[in-house]
């Protein structure tokens, strides 16, 4: 069978889009669907905070799934993985004893009704072990492929490629029988370093664009149109091997018709992959070859409809159209649902959903000490304390092996949840046990973490940048001042583990509320340590931070994505529960910063929750203030 060959498919594209008169009605039209990144989403729910999530669920995606096979005779559905992991209900089926034998996992149960032709495995499949994996894969009725995944005797995992057969309808009403889909797979061969206690001495990875040199030629001579499910996002870059983000570069390789991608969690075609050489992020092609990624978590669904004609018993693509579906739209603040959600779907995930919802509300470990962000803003306190101590153990053990082992590393976290969006907007945990839902409001982002090499000096900068936070005070003035800035929010106030420092807050700041240096001879930072010794400014520091900020959220000095030596595969808010899970918390973390004296008492005000007042025994330098609008109640500090 003579392959589809890329440079007519380019010409043909070029023809098409100066002459869109285009008349004549294909041979065949094909419509590809992909999911990807499910995440155990099923339930359009957010198990954290209890209540329903527009933006997610395989429940509204499976209506976009009927609706686009009810416009096209032939569709065909595929998955690009990372399944069964990302939500409390994949914690819930993975613990032990979870999964009874022959139970079907509740996301393959959900899967298993829509009917997907095949699917491949993303890097979170592994996340819960190998065992686990194989069992949760018996309940899938569909395939999987995979064709850069080894036994350690260089056997592959499992099926590299296949080739499908469908009976599908030609545009003149006629049946073609045994149509022939071959199908690839591709998972990041970063799992080895991911999980790699998992799967050291058990499995191998292999480079994604070598298997796929060493295996698309065979699966080509023997199918009509080739399907890449590649579980890799798209990175124009340099081709370097082991490259995670490939399926840019996969599409150089000859052979492959469609390129199904995924991972990043993005949506392609979109704004996100504009001005990038050899990509059309309005098209959607990567090279010239049709490609989609539908986001995440159900948020989209990917559409790809090809026109095929035979030349020479050979099918061509003579044009395409690419097009990732959202389940929902913005309307300023408010979420408009684009898709119901199937009843079905819902039906054969609801006795693990209902299971889970009870599970979130169990305890996950103890801790000791109240955990609360009512002292955010007054001297470091422990909600922050213990994201750190939990990133910092996380990015440890993750950074083990590498080249970076040696540096220091430190850990940076902000109060997410510190009165900013109301009254009670405040964590609050009691000593004694500890739960998922009392974790996800530590952490209420859905970020990963990445950690970050900068100079001791560059250290001081992001220091300096979330003390913005705090006015200017004048030592001299009687009455109260107000302590916070109205133009900072407090998810931008990074908290540093590993350090100790001052900041003078009657110095006028040296950024602006939005990151902006604004007063160069500035310094609000004082006596900063690292290890009780005034911090080496010429020496190198790793951070473990959020991909938000490392990727220049909130605007931090020096923080633009480039100063990334770990892109963990891990939400923050996985990374504590682990912690939790696995360690005593028997001692609060220790102290980072506080004010520096002023030198002669001085009230400073601020607003709070009511239940603020109950915090106050031990603390005589805060009291109850008259004041207090919108629930607030207000405080005074007194500083000297
Ligand atoms: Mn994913
Ligand atoms: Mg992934």
């Amino acid at each position: 069978m003579v392959a589809i060959d890329r440079r007519s498919l380019l010409i043909g594209a070029t023809a098409l889009a100066a002459a869109p008169a285009r008349a004549a009605t294909p041979e065949l039209r094909l419509r590809l669907l992909e999911t990807s990144d499910l995440h155990m989403f099923v339930y359009d729910f957010d198990y954290y905070h209890s209540k329903t999530d527009p933006t997610v669920g395989l429940a509204k995606v499976a209506s976009l799934i009927a609706a686009a096979r009810a416009e096209h005779r032939n569709a065909l559905l595929f998955d690009n993985g990372d399944i069964i992991q990302g939500n409390p209900l994949g914690d819930f089926v993975a613990r032990p004893g979870g999964l009874a034998a022959g139970q079907p996992h509740p996301m393959f149960a959900a899967m298993n009704e829509l009917g997907y032709l095949a699917a491949t495995l993303g890097n979170h499949e592994f996340n819960y072990g190998l065992p686990f994996l194989e069992q949760a894969l018996q309940s899938a009725k569909f395939p999987f492929v995979c064709a850069n995944l080894e036994h350690m005797d260089g056997t592959p995992y499992m099926r590299p490629t296949m080739v499908i057969t469908r009976d599908v309808m030609l545009e003149d009403g006629s049946t073609l029988h045994d149509f022939r889909i071959g199908v690839i797979g591709f998972v990041p061969p970063q799992i080895m370093s991911w999980d790699k206690s998992k799967l050291e001495g058990r499995v191998r990875t292999t480079d994604i664009i070598t298997a796929a040199q060493r295996y698309v030629p065979e699966l080509r001579a023997t199918c009509d149109l080739l399907v890449a499910l590649s579980h890799s996002g798209i990175d124009t870059g340099p081709r370097n091997t082991g490259l995670e983000n490939a399926s840019f570069h996969l599409a150089s390789v000859p052979g492959i018709d469609v390129i199904f991608t995924g991972h990043s969690h993005r949506v392609f075609p979109g704004p996100d992959y504009a001005n990038r050489p050899g990509v059309d992020a309005v098209r959607g092609t990567l090279n010239g070859i049709p490609a989609v990624m539908p986001g995440y978590w159900g948020s989209h669904l990917g559409l790809i409809d090809l026109d095929l004609e035979r030349v020479d018993g050979a099918w061509k693509i003579t044009d395409f159209k690419v097009e990732a579906r959202p389940i929902y739209r913005r309307e300023g603040a408010k979420l408009i649902a684009l898709a119901d959600d199937d009843p079905a779907i819902l039906r054969a995930a609801a006795p693990a959903h209902q299971a889970t919802i009870d599970w979130v509300h169990q305890p996950v470990g103890r801790i000791a000490y109240p955990v609360n962000s009512y002292f955010a803003y007054l001297g470091s306190e422990n909600s922050i304390g213990l994201v750190n101590l939990a990133q910092t153990a996380y990015a440890r053990a993750a950074l083990a092996t590498t080249d970076h082992a040696a540096l220091p590393l430190l850990s940076a976290a902000a109060p997410f949840k510190a009165g900013g969006t109301g009254p009670d907007a405040f964590v609050d945990i009691a000593p004694g046990p500890i739960t998922l839902a009392d974790l996800a409001d530590l952490y209420m982002y859905a970020n990963t973490l990445v950690v970050v090499k900068l100079s001791g000096a560059e250290v001081r900068e992001l220091l300096e940048r979330s003390a913005a936070l705090f006015n200017q005070i004048d030592p001299a003035k009687a009455e109260p001042q107000e302590l916070l800035s109205r133009t900072m929010l407090g998810y931008n106030f990074d908290v540093i583990s590993g350090l100790t420092w001052l900041i003078d807050i009657t110095r006028p700041a040296r950024y602006s509320g939005g990151g902006k240096l604004i007063n160069a001879e500035a310094h609000r930072v004082l006596d900063l340590r690292f290890q009780g010794q005034p911090i080496d400014e010429a020496a190198s520091f790793l951070v473990a931070t959020n991909n938000y900020r490392a990727d220049g959220g909130g605007g931090f000095p020096g923080l633009d994505g480039t100063r990334s030596i770990l892109n963990a595969p891990d939400l923050n808010r996985d990374v504590i529960a682990l912690y939790v899970k696995s360690t005593e918390l028997q001692t609060p973390p220790p102290t980072t910063w506080r004010f520096a004296p002023i030198g002669r008492p001085v009230q400073l005000r601020f607003r709070s929750s009511p239940a603020f007042a109950d915090k106050l025994a031990g603390r005589p330098d805060i009291t109850p203030g008259a004041g207090g609008n919108d629930g607030y109640a207000e405080y005074l500090l007194t500083l000297d």
